[in-house]
């Protein structure tokens, strides 16, 4: 079960990510969540992520590679994974199929998460994620219990630095640049599954798990 979700920021990516990583018993490795984390921890490589992150740019390859490099050859991946936000562009993607192909692995899924421009800007400048444990709500449609309170672990909520209108429209370029080529990429290679992810979370979980049980 080794899977990629691929989409534009705030397709819903994450969101499902922990759900089936949680239903499945598979590790849920998003580099997003993994460069976030070395710039609250100012590491190098945080350090060097920042200012792309900050304009909503995408950092470059040889840093992330190498993270993702570490991340799937370890023990807990033996069973599958979901690579959230990696590939990102075609040059990652070939890194990937080369990486996998060394550890004898080979990709079975890819799940592009269908969703319109102006529903993702709207989800993402009402997205809130928990500092504490990285739990993630939306204002408008899976508010927290108690306003600017996590759930689950009583965490501090906040905005991320790129939910802000100028960074995300940003970071859609971005998308549309560099990215969008994967879908036709995994298409060619007869492992895309498209998602329709306006729907539900419910749903969009039940449409992926429904291929995956195929
Ligand atoms: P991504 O990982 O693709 O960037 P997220 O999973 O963080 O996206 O979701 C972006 C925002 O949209 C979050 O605030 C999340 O709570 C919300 N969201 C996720 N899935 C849905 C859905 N099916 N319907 C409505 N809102 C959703
Ligand atoms: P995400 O959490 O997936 O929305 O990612 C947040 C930011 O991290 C992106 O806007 C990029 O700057 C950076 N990032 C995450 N994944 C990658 C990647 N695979 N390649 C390059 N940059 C990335």
């Amino acid at each position: 079960m080794n899977f990629v979700f691929l989409g534009m920021p705030g397709a819903g990516k994450g969101t499902q990510a922990k759900i089936i990583s949680k239903k499945y018993n598979i590790p849920h490795i998003s580099t997003g969540d993994i460069l976030r984390e070395a710039v609250a921890n100012k590491t190098e490589l945080g350090i060097q992520a920042k200012k792309y992150m900050d304009e909503g740019a995408l950092v470059p390859d040889e840093l992330v590679v190498s993270l993702v490099k570490e991340r799937i050859i370890q023990p807990d991946c033996e069973k599958g994974f979901i690579l959230d936000g990696f590939p990102r562009n075609l040059e990652q993607a070939k890194i990937l199929e080369e990486m996998l192909e060394e550890i004898k692995k080979t990709l079975d899924a890819v799940f592009f998460f269908s969703l319109d421009e102006e529903v993702v800007v709207k989800r993402l400048t009402a997205r809130r994620v928990c500092s504490n444990c990285g739990a993630v709500y939306n204002m408008i449609y899976n508010p927290p219990k108690v306003e600017g309170v996590c759930d689950i672990c009583g965490g501090r909520l906040i905005t991320r630095d790129d939910d802000k209108e100028e960074t995300v429209r940003n970071r859609l370029r971005t998308y549309n640049k560099d990215t969008a080529p994967l879908i036709d990429y995994y298409k060619k290679k007869g492992l895309l599954y498209t998602i329709d992810a306006s729907l539900s979370v419910n749903d969009v979980t039940k449409e992926i798990e429904r291929h995956i049980k195929k």
